[in-house]
């Protein structure tokens, strides 16, 4: 009988129910929003590409890194960090823990979900794959508690079938961050501009995990990656196939959102970046905000730090951000590491609970550039 216990809390070779795992920060942003009744199928906006002869089973981390390259398969985004970069750093890092990041931290952007909820049986089969080229012990499925129980047990079938342990979280913004998932699940931090890999986990999400199966099962490349597209204006979110370069203005046009009344935001929440029309779709983020154009109100002027204590609070990996803003001021870098910028993985929660309005989140940019 198996006596070893896992981080993730799987007695190995034992798959069990659920483990439900609340989110271990207080300040994340919780949603009061039902799942819906209806996961809507991804609509593919243009025709697959059709199978090539890249769909070759690999055996070893250089020969899947070898296999995707050829197939195009590659994701670097919040949910699912530098995959290439995570599988060539597992050739020399063991990792021992694979998790599939099924989290979506914003409920009008339900990407992880729609993708697992019409995908699952693709998605196992590339976890499956990885975790044997790969060599971990465990796969851990993330994914949010409060879904729907058809969701759940579909989860809890499946992860058994693999192996797997499935964790739930309460879904508050920012759990889906990769590095936050490192260490709620496992307990373990890489820092800031680092690889899950340092931490002995491998991430990667329904999207990349599809992209996977679809090349070594069926031989077909990346041609499409799965966006989620939230329009502010009408409050729909729409779900697609889009092809790899497809500009911006013409995944709105194909999703009749006028793109000359919309300002796009690509990324998550917080930490949205703006992008322009002819920027273009790819490995990067996969969920957009499509807001109108109207001003928004003006930012309201700092003040000074009342040392309230609120950011703290609301840092999910607990670092001391006032104390951050202060190195930045200062240009420290020895401060900012003893108040843990390593650890940050830029939520700007910090800035958005600020009362004093301090520009906590840019300073920490500052400090990760220089630094
Ligand atoms: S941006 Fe960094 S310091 Fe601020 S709350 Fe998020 S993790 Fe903490
Ligand atoms: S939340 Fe703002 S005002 Fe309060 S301690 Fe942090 S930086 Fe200072």
């Amino acid at each position: 009988m198996p006596t070893e216990r896992h981080p993730a809390g799987r007695r190995l070779k034992r798959p069990g129910p659920m483990i439900r795992r609340k989110t271990q920060f207080s300040g994340g942003l919780a949603w009061e929003a039902p799942w819906p009744a209806h996961l809507p199928a991804l609509r593919w906006l243009t025709a697959p590409a059709p199978p090539g002869d890249v769909g070759v089973e690999p055996a070893d981390v250089p020969g899947l890194i070898e296999v995707l390259q050829r197939g195009g398969v590659g994701a670097d985004r919040r949910e699912c960090p530098d995959l290439a970069g995570q599988l060539r750093s597992a050739v020399v890092r063991r990792p021992d823990t694979l998790i599939c990041n099924l989290v979506d931290d914003d409920p009008r952007l339900r990407l992880n979900a729609v993708l697992w909820r019409h995908h699952a049986l693709g998605i196992v089969a590339a976890l499956r794959l990885l975790a044997g080229v790969l060599g971990t012990r465990c796969i851990c499925l993330a994914a949010a508690a409060d879904a729907p129980a058809g969701f759940v047990k579909m989860l809890q079938r499946l992860a058994a079938e693999a192996g797997a342990r499935v964790v739930g979280f309460a879904a508050h913004y920012p759990q889906g961050h990769a590095a936050l998932l490192v260490l709620t699940v496992l307990g373990r931090v890489y820092p800031l501009g680092q690889l899950p890999t340092e931490a002995g986990a491998v991430v990667v999400d329904a999207a990349a995990a599809l992209a996977i199966d679809r090349l070594v099962r069926r031989g077909r490349p990346m041609s499409h990656v799965p966006v989620a597209v939230h329009d502010h204006v009408t409050g729909k979110s729409h779900y697609a196939m889009a092809p790899v370069g497809l500009k911006i203005v013409e995944l709105l046009g194909h999703l009749d959102i006028p793109a000359g009344q919309r300002a796009i935001g690509a990324g998550a929440l917080l930490e949205q970046v703006a992008v322009a029309p002819e920027d273009a779709v790819g490995p990067g983020a996969l969920t957009f905000h499509a807001a109108g154009l109207a001003p928004p109100a003006p930012p309201a002027p700092p003040a000074a730090c009342i040392r309230c204590g609120w950011c703290v609070a609301a840092c999910p990996t607990r670092l001391q951000p006032a104390g951050l803003l202060e190195a930045a001021q200062l240009e420290d870098p020895e401060l900012a590491d003893r108040h843990g910028l390593g650890g940050c993985i830029e939520c700007g929660l910090c800035s958005y609970v600020c009362p004093a309005h301090l520009p906590l989140l840019e300073a920490i940019r500052r400090l990760g550039v220089g630094g």
